[in-house]
């Protein structure tokens, strides 16, 4: 698969260097930045992320790794691939930070002989840490959906969920309102705009010259979120993997045509958020007197390679 085509970079850019992964010897230089060990940078991935954020079917944290472990470069990226572990790996990072999980579901086995107990071995046999912050990621205030809401120019946001266990302005998916109304089909081209390029591009449902004004979005798939947006007067749901049966119950119960819909790529409305989640994690380091180089994966791992479309 092609690179992520995208202007966005995280914060920080390799410098070419080799990498030696060792810790800083401490001691003669004590206001040097330090390398923190995996625990400590645990306790910053908390501070942004708490666990308690995450939905109770979800399984966040700490995957692989020793938490007495150096960690001088963090990798942030959608899915921990084989593509995306070794190109982490190659890069030198001690600890990968993905949004979705490598075992959601029980395992029996993490032999080399499948998928996952081949990824499980990379991780291990390379000395690199896996952590996932998955909805917790999401939740979170300046979380996924936060991140594409910003993107997007809405003012006023808040969650069409309210978080059970954090902040009011903590939870799943967020609606708000663009500083002035736009056709639906220049909304639609905004969405295009923001996003990573993928071969399944963006699928819009509704009257391209309807305008729209208060939208609601959800990163990554949306569909249980029907009624939620509904009782947000949303004019546009933006979210992922809508499939067909709750897309056309969803348009034969609109009011005015409204919610249209605009279906995007599960892993570019995610993706969205890594350089903002880098560059947080970055400030949280930094002012405990931390350096660790952070870099966004380039791995493009939406699973979609073509599209063919009528004319
Ligand atoms: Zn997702």
């Amino acid at each position: 698969m092609e690179p992520v085509d995208t202007d966005v970079t995280g914060p920080e850019k390799h410098d070419g260097e080799p990498h030696d992964g060792e810790a800083p010897s401490g001691g003669e230089a004590v206001e040097q930045p330090q390398a923190p060990t995996l625990g400590e940078l645990l306790l910053a991935v908390e501070e942004l992320w708490p666990e308690s954020l995450a939905e109770n079917w979800d399984e966040v944290g700490l995957v692989a790794g020793h938490p007495s472990a150096p960690v001088t470069r963090v990798m942030f990226a959608v899915d921990p691939t084989l593509e995306v572990i070794d190109e982490a790996v190659a890069w030198g990072a001690e600890l990968l930070i993905t949004h979705h999980p490598l075992l959601l579901k029980g395992v029996t086995t993490v032999a080399a002989t499948t998928p996952k107990g081949r990824a499980v071995h990379r991780l291990i046999e390379s000395g690199t840490a896996l952590l996932t912050v998955h909805t917790n990621g999401d939740s979170a205030v300046g979380g996924v959906s936060d991140v594409l809401a910003d993107a997007l120019g809405l003012q006023d946001v808040a969650p069409l969920t309210v978080a059970a266990n954090g902040l009011p302005e903590e939870g799943i998916g967020r609606v708000g309102d663009l500083a002035d109304a736009m056709t639906l089909g220049d909304f639609a081209a905004r969405v295009f705009g923001i996003l990573p390029s993928v071969a399944g591009g963006v699928r819009v449902s509704g009257d391209k010259d309807g305008l729209v004004r208060r939208i609601a979005v959800c990163g990554g798939a949306g569909d249980s979120l029907f009624n939620e947006v509904r009782a947000s007067n949303a004019d546009v749901y933006v979210t992922a993997d809508l499939r067909h049966h709750p897309a056309s119950e969803a348009r034969e119960a609109a009011l005015n045509g409204r919610p249209y819909l605009v279906d995007v790529s599960h892993f570019a409305s995610e993706w969205l958020w890594l350089p903002a989640a880098a560059a947080a994690l970055g400030n949280v380091l930094a002012d405990q007197g931390h350096e660790v180089e952070i870099q966004v994966s380039t791995t493009n791992s939406d699973p979609w390679d073509f599209i063919l479309t009528p004319g």
